[in-house]
């Protein structure tokens, strides 16, 4: 199923502020909620939606790279499928953790489930580099990429403790949070801050797992198989949701952002989605007309020069550049025909051009349009 648009589903313009999202975001998020609208698959999914959107839309760096590449640039690549970019979305806990910020402390107690103060534990993102070369970018390409990385530790199952052996953290219960009461002249004000005992994880580890130190992560290596969407161009950076570090202590793991340089082509040089390549021909094939073969992304073919072709001619081959990275369309290889003009001419090579140069039709024949500008110069300059 196609995805819809982030802004459509938000129901803002495309120019909207970070104030305006929010706001239709939370309506959204109130509207559809799971505890309004048990076992209504259609409120989930609008639920789940509406959280994607926020979540791309509400990050300066996702929204811009959305607005510039589409659902492919911030990990919803269509049409690749495959185990690639986490396409399906966020995960109902995602989505909780998410509220902290959009309805404050107060929110996840209103609804109570998953929301809550505690803090979810959130892996950093990883950067890696990906070099692809012309042919990768033109035809798009799973890549398995070897990363050492945060991993959840297997000796404690990530929870950090030995024999998963923790307590409930006393100070907060195990809400991770810590509610004061404060009296204002508007009367008795809670507020909520993250409870300094746990740090806001709501438990306390009794015993150390030996492995992890605690921790619930280790290095470790992963092999992850990377959907690149054709298209793709030297500086522009996916995301694959939850591939990253893993979190201490059996949170959100992080994304993997994967950044593209590209590697440049030995004979065509890439303009947007147009290839170029620049041709040399001899004068003789110039003026008699040939067949010469150029070099596309998919191997050599033969292009057909026609007799009296001039130096700096452009020719077009529809469709052999690359495709757009949403999918419609692609770009064309265009040949730049020059002219060889060979240097250190043989006597015999030096009189054969003497005798052409002494023939009329040698001499460049303006056509009426470059004459019209020549005589406009000429008025000008005199
Ligand atoms: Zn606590
Ligand atoms: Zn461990």
């Amino acid at each position: 199923m196609a995805k819809r648009d982030y802004y459509e589903i938000l129901g803002v313009a495309k120019n909207a502020g970070e104030d305006e999202i929010k706001k239709a975001y939370r309506k959204l998020a109130i509207k559809y909620h799971p505890d309004k609208n048990p076992d209504d698959k259609g409120a989930e999914e609008k639920f789940k939606e509406a959280a994607e959107a926020y979540e791309v839309l509400s990050n300066p760096e996702k929204r811009q790279r959305y607005d510039q590449f589409g659902h492919a640039g911030v990990g919803g690549a269509s049409g690749n499928g495959g185990g690639g970019f986490g396409g399906g979305g966020m995960n109902m806990d995602d989505i909780f953790s998410q509220f902290g910020d959009i309805f404050g402390g107060g929110f996840g107690g209103g609804f109570g489930g998953g929301g809550g103060g505690r803090r979810v534990n959130r892996g950093s993102n990883l950067r890696i580099k990906v070099k692809l070369n012309l042919n990768e970018i033109a035809h798009g390409i799973e890549k398995k990429l070897k990363v050492t990385k945060h991993v959840s530790c297997n000796t404690c199952k990530g929870s950090g403790a030995k024999n998963g052996n923790y307590d409930t953290c006393r100070v907060c219960s195990g809400t991770g949070v810590q509610t004061r009461v404060q009296q204002t002249i508007l009367g008795a004000m809670k507020t909520q801050t993250t409870c300094s005992a746990c740090h806001g994880e709501g438990k306390i580890i009794k015993d150390k797992c030996n492995t992890c130190h605690g921790d619930g992560i280790v290095r470790g290596e992963e092999v992850i198989a990377v959907n690149i969407p054709a298209g793709v161009a030297e500086g522009m950076q996916l995301s694959m949701s939850g591939k990253g570090n893993a979190a201490p202590r059996g949170g959100m793991n992080g994304d993997l952002l994967i950044l593209i340089e590209e590697e440049e082509h030995p004979e065509l040089k890439r303009e947007g989605n147009n290839l170029i390549y620049h041709l040399f021909i001899s004068f003789p094939d110039a003026a008699l007309g040939t067949q010469v073969e150029i070099p596309t992304i998919d191997g050599k073919v033969k292009i057909k020069i026609d007799p009296g072709t001039q130096g700096g001619k452009m020719l077009r081959l529809k469709g052999k550049g690359i495709p757009e990275i949403n999918g419609y369309g692609k770009g064309d290889l265009l040949v730049d025909v020059n002219i060889y003009t060979p240097a250190n001419l043989s006597a015999d090579e030096r009189n054969m051009m003497e005798n052409l140069k002494a023939s009329k039709n040698f001499q460049p024949n303006l056509n009426k349009k470059e004459k019209s500008f020549f005589d406009r110069m000429k008025e000008y300059f005199e």
